[in-house]
């Protein structure tokens, strides 16, 4: 007979949460579940904001045109609120599986960086660090490394990408803050770890900054054991 494992996908805002409880560096968000309430936490937040679609039935936010990035004042927030509500229901998401929407700072880095776990039945959990966004999909540039990690462990994982080099200052451009990752993947690391029902995390951008400023995760997926 055939186990099947039932599994939860955790939305943004979810996963945030679980990021929050071990210290990963987040850039500022907030959720909305509606249009007043959205403009009504803008105060809170730094423009230049980041609006994306909260929804069970969406996991792949950018896909559905659910991403809108760029904000720049209140009209701004109020189009990207009807584009991303629009867009979803033009891929026959229903309004009542719309949860609302997460808004957040706009955040720049050097580089996007992938930072994903999988547990694997056999050798536990697995991290794995890319070059983010479209890259790790088109240039499957990925390097692997099985728990436990040390720091050196994991610049070792970091060296093996074949993008190594944009982040280590390649024809003049700036150093990234490749300390600042590895201490990100140590707290990843300590966070699956410590969770025994997450199965699969995905923190795809996490922003590099330039050395000394840091990183910052600015997406986040996590698949529970339900
Ligand atoms: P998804 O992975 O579900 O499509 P993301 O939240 O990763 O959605 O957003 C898609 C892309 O939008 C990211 O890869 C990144 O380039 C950009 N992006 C998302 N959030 C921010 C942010 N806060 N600041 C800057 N760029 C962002
Ligand atoms: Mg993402």
């Amino acid at each position: 007979m055939k186990v099947q494992q039932v599994t939860r996908v955790l939305n943004e805002i979810q996963s945030r949460r679980i990021l929050g409880k071990y210290q990963l560096n987040q850039n500022k968000y907030l959720f909305a579940k509606n249009i007043e309430t959205c403009i009504e936490v803008t105060n809170q937040l730094k423009y230049p904001l980041v609006m994306k679609v909260v929804s069970d039935k969406i996991v792949h936010k950018s896909d559905f045109g659910g991403v809108q990035i760029g904000l720049n004042n209140l009209e701004d927030v109020k189009n990207a609120y009807n584009i991303i509500i629009r867009n979803a229901l033009l891929k026959n998401v229903k309004e009542d599986e719309i949860d609302g929407v997460s808004i957040q700072e706009m955040e720049n880095g050097l580089e996007e960086i992938l930072i994903g776990v999988k547990k694997d039945p056999v050798f536990g959990p697995v991290i794995l660090v890319g070059l983010g966004g479209v890259l790790v999909e088109l240039m499957k540039d990925v390097s692997l490394g099985i728990c436990p990690l040390d720091d050196d462990d994991i610049y070792k994982m970091l060296k093996k990408l074949k993008g190594y080099p944009l982040l280590n200052g390649y024809r003049g451009k700036k150093q990234a803050d490749i300390a600042a990752l590895v201490e990100t993947v140590k707290k990843v690391q300590e966070l699956v770890l410590n969770e025994p029902d997450i199965l699969e995390m995905d923190l795809n951008p996490v922003m590099v900054k330039e050395q000394g400023k840091g990183c910052m995760i600015v997406d986040a997926r996590i698949v529970m054991k339900n």
